[in-house]
Parts: C-alpha cells; structure tokens; sequence
C-alpha cells in the first residue's frame, strides 16, 4: 500500500501545474500513486560500449575524443549534414547529425563527447541521434533510460523528470505489500526500493531484481483476489444443496447409446458433487473439440431434473441451440422431461409461449442463444446455467444468465483449450475440470495444406468421399466486416462445387449467415440427414456443430484464419468411427499464415494449437474480446513470466489457507485490499 499516496493528487509534485495535472488525469494518472505505478515498458540504453562488441546496425553509446574540424554542409532553408571525427579506443569514427547545424560550435577538438545512434561498420560511420559532453555534466551518459507510454501534452523527458522528482518528494513513503515471510523467501527488494528502481534502473542496477519483485506483486495480488473469491463463495453456502437422484443418474446413463470416457465419468462426478454441496458451483469445463462436452452438459442438466431444478443452456449461434436441443430432447424426453428452446428468431407468439412455460415451471431444460439472458426471462426454479463455448460470451452476458435464478450452479464450458497461464489468470475463480481424452476409437484426423492451384484434386476428392457415403464441409472465409462479400463468396464456391460435382448426383447446400433461422434449420437437418452431402458455409458452422458422418473439412482461403479457429473447423470432422481429412487451401503471403499451415499439418493436440496460436498472437489477441477477463498487466507479461505466475499462485493458496491470515496485523494490507476489491463483501468476481 502507498500510505496516502492514492489519495495525494499528482499536483502535489513540483512541476505538475493545474494544466499538466488535467493532461494526466486525461491519462489515467490522477494520484501520486498512479505516477509512481506507471512503469516504463521499456529502457532506452545509455551504457557505453566498446567498438569491437558493436555489430553493424546496432544502436549504441560510445565515448571518445573529437579529432579534427567538424564540416558543415547546408542546403535548402533548414537541411544540413554536420560531420565530425572522433577518435573513439583506437579507431577513427566519423559521427554524422543530421538537422543539427546549431551543433557545430560545441564540437571543439580535443573535447570529450559521448555519441548515441546507429552503427554502420562498412563505413565506421555513427548516426548520432543524441550526443553530450562529459564535461557539461552528460547526464544519460552510462544509463538505462525509462520509456514510457505518453501522449496528448505529455513528453517523454517531462514524465521522466516529473516522476522523478516524485521519487524524491514522495519515494520515502512507498508502503510494502507483501508480508515478510514471502519478502523473505524469494530475497525480494522492498517496495520502495524496486519502485525506484525500476524509474531509475541504471543508478540503482538492480532493474531486473526490481521488476522481478513488481511482477511477482500484481500477479500475487491478482491470484489473491481471484483465490478470496473462490473461498468466500465457497464458505457463504447459499447455493443450493441439491437433492440430485444418483441413481436415476446411473440409469440415464447406462441408456445412453456409448459408454462415457473415464475422464466423462471424472468430471461428471466432480459436477454432481458441486450441485449437492450448499455452495453455488462455478466450474469450467474444458475439452478439446469432439471430447463430449455435450452429453456432460446433459447428465447435469438430468441431474438438476432429478433434484426438481430448471436448467438453462446457453450457446452462441441459433444452428448450435437448434442442434443441442434436438440432441436434448433425444436423451432426456423419454424420462418425461420437457426441453424448449428460445432464440431470437422466433415469433412473438413463440416466444410468449416459451416464456409462460419457463416462468410456470413447464419447461424443464431449455436451450437458447442471448434470447435468453432477456429482461423479461423468468425462471420457475432455475438450478443450473450451462454455457457452451463460453469465449463467445461476455463475463457479463455470462453473469446475467446467472442471476436469472438464486445462486444457481454454473458449468461453463469451452472447446477452446485454454493454456493454463490464461485459465489460472482469466478463469483463476473457477474450479476447472479438464477432458483430456477423446472418446475412444476416434483417428486422428488428416490434415493437408494445399494450393489454389490443387483444386480440381480437391474437387475430386470431396466426389470420392460422398461416393464412399461419407460427406464434406468446405468452409468460405470471413471477409472483413462484410456480410455481404461473405454471402457472395460462399454463392461463387456453391455455384461452383454445384457445377463441378451436380452431375454425379451429389447434393450440394448451402449456409450462411443471412438466411432465416428456418432456411438454415432446414439445410443443417438435411446435412444430417445425409440428404445433402458437402455443405458449404461461411463460418456460422465453426462451433459445436456435430454431424459423426462428415469425414471431409476443406477450408477455402485458410491463410484468413487463426490457428484456434482451424483447430475448431477441422474439429467438425474425426468424430465417427471413418478416417477424416482437413484439406486448407492457401497460398500464404506471410511467414505467420506460413507456420500456421505447418502447425495444422503436425498435430492434432487442441492444447499445443492454443499454445502456439497464443504465442503467434500474443495473450491480449487470444480470446478476440476485451469482455474475456482477461486483465491488463502493468508489467507481467504472461508469456513469459509464467514461472513467477505459478509461483504467485501457489503463495496466494497458501496465505489463504493459513488462518492468521484472517487475523494477523501483518496482514491487514492485504485484507484492506481484499476489501477494497470487493471481495470480502460478499460480491463474486462477476
Ligand atoms: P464437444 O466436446 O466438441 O462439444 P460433442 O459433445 O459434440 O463434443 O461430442 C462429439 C461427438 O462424440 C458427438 O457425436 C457425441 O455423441 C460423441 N461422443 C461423446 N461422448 C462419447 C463417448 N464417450 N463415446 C463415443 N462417442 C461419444
Ligand atoms: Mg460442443
């Protein structure tokens, strides 16, 4: 904690005048303590090098003395070239300004001066972008200089001095955090001292010590946060215990027409024990695309039943609602339960309809899209929300299913395997329950990257599959932002394939997204009817979508995808007992899209796919949405601070666990945060 420095103004520091203080403010920075928090993101180095360590290009500082007369050119009214050698070790180097006449006088022979810019070692030439004089007090000179993000009226030197003279006003009273035990542990600096340094790396040089100790803090803190949560909503018990009938559990799922995998059963066990306890569940449930999340999501929602619970299942897509309920309604009907669906295409007498029911208690399982998170949705006795491919859903379009019932249980499921840095940051308040195998006898499915050029083979591939009964997605990509562009390249694929494969006898459909529900609705049943047999489709069909027969995946233009949204396409083939094939036609512009077709031709593994796509695109870009939870770090960079990440969560666990942590002076700080948080109050993360 800063004591007091987070309600100290920034005017309070020397050189921040009513109009800077407004510019800052404009940036976020409105305390001393945001002045002091914000950290540079990168050092601009003033250390000197030799020569003989400097490789061409380079940017460098190096030291020497000025040998002869600079030279001055000029031309136009302000261009000029200004050169000058200087004797820098042993060699002659010639130092080159450029729009620096002004310069000129200074540059007296025999005078020391320090040179920074870029190397060119054919010519033993340095483009100076920044000189001093030793003998003036050359004050970057032999320093790592902060960098820090500005803008509006705010300059890098004028942040620069302003925060230090911040540290010099303010630094002495720079608070600690973390309690001692774990200062000791890991021989982290103080607080104070790692604030300063981390503005002042080169005079205190410990800058890597200090930002070591800085990360370890935010990611502490976080975990801590995210840990309380979890424990207070464990510990306040006002979910609901319920009844569920095991036994009739046991019997739903000896009818079902496969045997569960051992890890279905794992997390099937581990979902029921969170429904019987008082505390309301908040589980992720991650599988990698095909592992049988859905018949999870069904033996729950059987399980809510047999306790005399409603339950709610939420999707992205109105073709996933469709389908889940359909599948809903083969394996829970014949117990008498009643599954309805709500989504937004519906009339508005459908809808009044489905709302009576729900609110009446009619309904006992229904499925939707956002329709259901609706103001005027109600529920009779909801017990248990599932939402499926939750990445597609906001935190807040998740909590406000939640509240649509009292404390009701929550399953939240995603195909998109998640790297364990981001579950653990994102998703840190849940408890996670992982499939990590997939049902038996699957083959992994094959996967190629082709040409344009290769089409007709293509063609003539997707005509051997369907010939074998077998049939086919051929995926159209997404052209930015138009949905028309998009309908019109599907149409020219469609005309094509039609053209191509229509006198063989085979059935080519047709999906996107600006058909009616209905249009759409009858084509996929046609595709699962095997009355259709290569579908072609923008990427309304990217999740969920389950139809064991098709066997074939071509993606047209599979450069304009990530990684994971390959990964979830291909996913839609490889879940019956025929050999699958992906087919991507690219011709890649960029490295990038290049090792993206490379990855795809060599595994299979959702989880090494997630890995790599996050490190081609970094962890901001990874869930595609601000709404993900994932939070902004001011220093930790999850990539590759993950050791300290694990290390920080494993600390928060155990200070939760140690009940002098409720109690102890020691940790007051810590309990004052917690409380500043919200998260002793009684509020859950969302
Ligand atoms: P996802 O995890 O991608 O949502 P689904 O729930 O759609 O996967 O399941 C993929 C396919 O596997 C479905 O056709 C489903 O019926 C089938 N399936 C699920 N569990 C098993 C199992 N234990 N044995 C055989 N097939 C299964
Ligand atoms: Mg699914």
């Amino acid at each position: 904690m800063m004591e007091g420095l987070g309600q100290l103004p920034v005017r309070a520091v020397s050189g921040v005048g009513p109009q800077k203080a407004r510019e800052l403010e404009a940036f976020g920075i409105a305390t001393v303590q945001d002045l002091l928090e914000h950290f540079p993101f990168r050092y601009e180095d003033y250390r000197l090098r030799h020569l003989s360590d400097v490789g061409d290009g380079d940017k460098v500082t190096i030291q020497g003395v000025i040998h002869g007369e600079p030279v001055l050119r000029m031309w136009g009214r302000s261009k000029s070239r200004l050169t000058c050698i200087v004797l820098v070790d042993r060699f002659f180097v010639t130092a080159v300004w450029w729009g620096r006449h002004f310069l000129k006088n200074q540059l007296q022979p025999g005078r020391e001066i320090v040179l920074t810019g870029k190397w060119d070692a054919r010519k033993r030439e340095i483009a100076v972008s920044e000189s001093e004089f030793p003998d003036a007090g050359a004050a970057k000179t032999g320093t790592l200089q902060p960098v820090y993000h500005v803008g509006g009226g705010i300059t890098q030197a004028w942040l620069r001095k302003v925060i230090r003279q911040a540290l010099v006003q303010y630094g002495e009273r720079i608070g600690e955090w973390l309690p001692e035990d774990l200062l000791r542990r890991h021989r982290f600096m103080s607080r104070k001292r790692a604030i300063a340094a981390i503005h002042l790396p080169g005079e205190t040089t410990d800058g890597d010590e200090a930002r070591r100790r800085l990360v370890y803090e935010e990611l502490f803190l976080f975990q801590l946060k995210l840990l309380a949560y979890r424990a207070a909503n464990r510990g306040r018990a006002d979910g609901v215990a319920m009844k569920v009938d095991r036994g009739q559990v046991r019997e739903m799922v000896r009818a079902l027409p496969f045997a569960l995998t051992a890890s279905q059963k794992r997390v099937i066990a581990e979902i029921l024990d969170d429904m019987e306890s008082p505390y309301a569940m908040n589980r992720l449930l991650q599988g990698d695309v095909g592992a049988g999340k859905t018949v999870v999501a069904a033996v729950a929602l059987f399980a809510a039943w047999t306790a005399g619970r409603q339950g709610a299942l939420m999707v992205p897509t109105e073709i996933l609602a469709e389908q889940h309920a359909r599948s809903l309604k083969g394996m829970l009907e014949p117990y008498g339960i009643q599954v309805g669906l709500l989504v937004g295409s519906m009339t508005e007498r459908e809808r009044k309809g489905m709302l009576a029911s729900l609110q009446s208690g009619m309904i006992d399982v229904v499925v939707g899209t956002h329709a259901l998170i609706q103001e005027d949705v109600y529920f009779a006795r909801l017990g248990l929300v599932v939402v499926d491919e939750q990445h597609r859903f906001g935190v807040e379009q998740r909590s406000m299913l939640r509240r649509k019932g009292i404390n009701p249980d929550v399953l939240t499921m995603t195909a998109t395997p998640i790297p364990r840095t981001m579950a653990i940051t994102a998703f840190g308040d849940m408890d996670v329950s992982t499939l990590n195998e997939l049902p038996k006898g699957r083959l992994p499915v094959k996967t190629y990257a082709v040409g344009h050029a290769m089409l007709n083979r293509v063609i003539g591939f997707i005509r051997r599959q369907v010939q074998e009964g077998r049939q086919a997605y051929v995926i159209c990509p997404l052209i930015e932002e138009s949905g028309k562009l998009d309908v019109q390249n599907a149409l020219d694929v469609y005309g094509q394939l039609r053209q191509a494969l229509g006198g063989d006898g085979i059935e080519i459909g047709l999906l996107h997204g600006r058909m009616a529900a209905a249009e759409k609705d009858a084509v996929m049943q046609a595709f699962k009817d095997n009355r259709v047999h290569a579908l072609v489709s923008t990427t309304v069909i990217e999740v969920g979508v389950d139809v064991p027969n098709a066997t074939l995946m071509v993606v047209y233009d599979a450069d304009r995808f990530g990684l994971s949204q390959l990964h979830q396409l291909r996913g839609r083939v490889g879940r019956g007992a025929h050999q699958s094939y992906c087919i991507l036609i690219a011709d890649p512009k960029n490295e990038i899209a290049e090792e993206r077709m490379r990855i795809m031709t060599r595994t299979n593994d959702g989880f090494e796919i997630a890995r790599r796509d996050l490190e081609l695109r970094g962890p901001g870009d990874f869930f595609g949405t601000k709404q993900s939870g994932m939070p902004d770090f001011k220093l930790a960079n999850l990539l590759t601070d993950y050791d300290i990440l694990e290390t920080a969560r494993e600390d928060a666990a155990e200070l939760l666990a140690n009940p002098g942590f409720w109690t102890d002076a020691e940790y007051a700080g810590l309990r004052d945060y917690l409380q500043r948080e919200g998260v002793l109050e009684g509020g859950r993360l969302d």
